[in-house]
């Protein structure tokens, strides 16, 4: 093996005086020894005598071929047969291959197959075959490796093609090292963008880069800026992510000072013995990403656990349509109540998905809300609340002759499409009923994300009559400056706020101070996730206009909601 000590920048240079593996398949040993003998001292030659056992060795390696060459007439599996299964495959059809052959009409057909070139037999002048073998290679490392630019601009670390391709090659540099992949990204670092500006934010994301391609450097690994503010290294496996962690904290806090953008580690060991490529590095993503809502943790390892939830999630999105199909998703309801009068009044509902699946049971929206809302099929799972929930207001108007508001959640993505506003309104026209009685939930990180577009959509939805309620208030980054201007009828605090309101002197005044902005900016407020007396007693006192939560119910099915409606319309008989 070369050990050669190997920087990122000397990957270039240094490629070359390595060995690359050729792989020839011959059933004349006399052919195979002949070829053999011309490449031994120049690279390290493996021998197949037919397709088969050369299919092996290509698994077998991992692909990491620079080149095979390959006899067209042999026992078990042909050239023809070997050669058609190679294309199957994304990381083998890469592998050049050059045909040997003594007919003119073989020679046609293979390079209209797409290989690489042919050397005729009986065999050449030795130094002909040999040129012709480093030309190609040559060439088609030239191909997959040289894109138009090699490096990120702004970081110097290699971009993301590049690095895919050079992780292969690192392997090959280092055949008998198991390797780390590592994903390094971050929480909220688009708020460092919003609130310091996106050139800021580049000058953090150029300090991390250079952080991380010194430890690479040092480390003898590769690192790429993949997209926005997430890095992958590939390195020789070692412990590497309390150094990497402690050097990157460090970097981002002498820059930002104190903040709540954190640097979160994912890690997949012996990564090398996942062969696609692309897929290492969606693993250590996925460790990465597992703990996006701990802030306590700071590293994670792609195990068992996580390859049971990515197992779960695959089951979730192979089944969503077929649960939509037999209606497995039943819409449940939360009642809201008005309670600055003397008694709470039930004012409205909102809808919230359950999925109750034939072999899962019962499972709750947070397992998989966030996963549709990311690969976008929530759309689906949304456009069925809502059509359900319309019809639902429509069926208690019928039987009890009020109208119960009911809000329904609207994605992120919901808000992205155009036709939104159309669609709605059929939705509500449909059941035959008003705008007015329809709420929408929009979740302030969507204004945060894109606030130009999210203007004019939320404007023309309350123009049609819809209410617009700020969903997770107090989540999201509005700055007070931006909250003057956005477009909403009722701000939706976050459960967050409520939670110690009772026992924390500093929670209550918070409180007290998001309501004074909300009689300021002439909103109404409603606090979400109100589970105790003391709360709703604080909450009533300071002048909250509506609150949800588990002391008045946890979201029931639309039969057991009746039963607020019943007391409800009873407690008006009687007064
Ligand atoms: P959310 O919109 O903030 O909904 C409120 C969540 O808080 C609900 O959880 C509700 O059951 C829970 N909750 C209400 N009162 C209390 C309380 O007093 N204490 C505690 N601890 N929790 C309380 P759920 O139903 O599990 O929904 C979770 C999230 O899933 C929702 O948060 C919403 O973001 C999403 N979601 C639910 N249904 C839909 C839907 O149809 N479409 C979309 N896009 N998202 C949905
Ligand atoms: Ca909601
Ligand atoms: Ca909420």
């Amino acid at each position: 093996m070369n050990n050669a000590i190997i920087t990122t920048d000397d990957f270039v240079t240094k490629q070359l005086s390595m060995k690359r593996r050729v792989l020839i398949v011959d059933d004349e040993e006399i052919n195979r020894l002949m070829l053999k003998n011309t490449l031994d001292d120049d690279y390290t030659v493996l021998l197949a005598q037919d397709g088969r056992e050369a299919f092996e060795t290509v698994k077998n390696v991992k692909g990491r071929l620079s080149l095979i060459l390959l006899d067209l007439h042999m026992p078990v599996m042909d050239g023809y047969e070997f050669y058609e299964l190679l294309q199957k495959d994304a990381d083998f059809a890469k592998i050049p291959v050059i045909v040997l052959t003594s007919e003119k009409e073989a020679e046609v057909k293979s390079l209209k197959m797409g290989v690489a070139d042919f050397i005729p037999k009986p065999y050449d002048v030795p130094e002909v075959i040999h040129a012709r073998i480093d030309r190609i290679i040559q060439l088609y490392e030239d191909k997959n490796i040289i894109t138009s630019t090699q490096f990120d601009t702004l970081t110097g670390l290699f971009n993301r093609e590049y690095f895919l391709e050079y992780s292969t090659i690192f392997d090959q540099y280092y055949p008998d090292y198991p390797k780390d992949v590592v994903a390094i990204n971050f929480n909220r670092f688009h708020v460092i963008n919003a609130v310091h500006g996106r050139e800021f934010g580049d000058r953090i994301l150029a300090a991390i880069g250079k952080a991380i391609k010194e430890y690479v450097d040092s480390s003898k690994g590769l690192a790429c800026r993949y997209n926005a503010d997430l890095f992958y290294l590939y390195l020789k496996s070692a412990d590497h992510e309390e150094t990497l962690y402690r050097m990157i904290n460090d970097t981002l806090n002498s820059i930002l000072g104190v903040s709540d953008t954190h640097v979160r580690i994912g890690i997949l060991k012996n990564a090398d013995s996942e062969s696609d490529v692309r897929k290492r590095f969606d693993l250590a993503l996925l460790a990465c990403n597992s703990i996006s809502r701990n802030y306590n943790l700071h590293i994670a390892y792609y195990d068992d656990k996580i390859r049971e939830k990515e197992q779960f999630e695959e089951i979730l999105i192979r089944d969503l349509d077929s649960a939509l199909e037999e209606e497995q998703f039943r819409v449940y309801y939360q009642p809201k109540y008005s309670i600055q009068a003397d008694k709470p009044i039930l004012s409205s509902a909102e809808a919230l998905i359950r999925w109750v699946h034939p072999k899962l049971g019962m499972i709750s929206p947070g397992a998989f809300i966030p996963l549709f809302e990311k690969n976008g099929l929530i759309g689906k799972v949304d456009r069925f609340v809502w059509r359900k929930a319309a019809e639902q207001i429509a069926a208690w108007k019928q039987k009890y002759g009020i109208k119960i508001p009911v809000s329904v959640n609207v994605s992120r993505i919901d808000i992205m499409n155009e036709g939104l506003t159309d669609e709605l309104k059929e939705i509500v026209a449909k059941a035959g009923i008003s705008p007015k009685d329809y709420f929408l939930e929009v979740t302030e990180s969507a204004y945060t994300d894109n606030q130009s577009d999210i203007f004019s959509i939320v404007e023309g939805l309350r123009k049609e009559g819809f209410t617009i309620e700020m969903d997770d208030f107090g989540t999201g980054y509005s700055s007070l400056n931006m909250l003057t201007s956005l477009p909403f009828d009722v701000l939706k605090l976050d459960m967050v706020f409520v939670r110690n309101i009772h026992t924390d002197a500093r929670a209550k005044k918070l409180v007290e101070f998001i309501l004074d902005i909300a009689k300021y900016l002439n909103v109404r407020i409603i606090a979400e996730g109100v589970e105790c007396k003391e709360q709703y007693e604080i909450l009533k006192e300071m002048g909250c206009d509506v609150i949800q939560g588990y002391y008045f119910s946890k979201p029931v099915d639309s039969n057991d909601f009746e039963r607020f409606i019943e007391e409800g319309l009873n407690s008006e008989v009687k007064q």
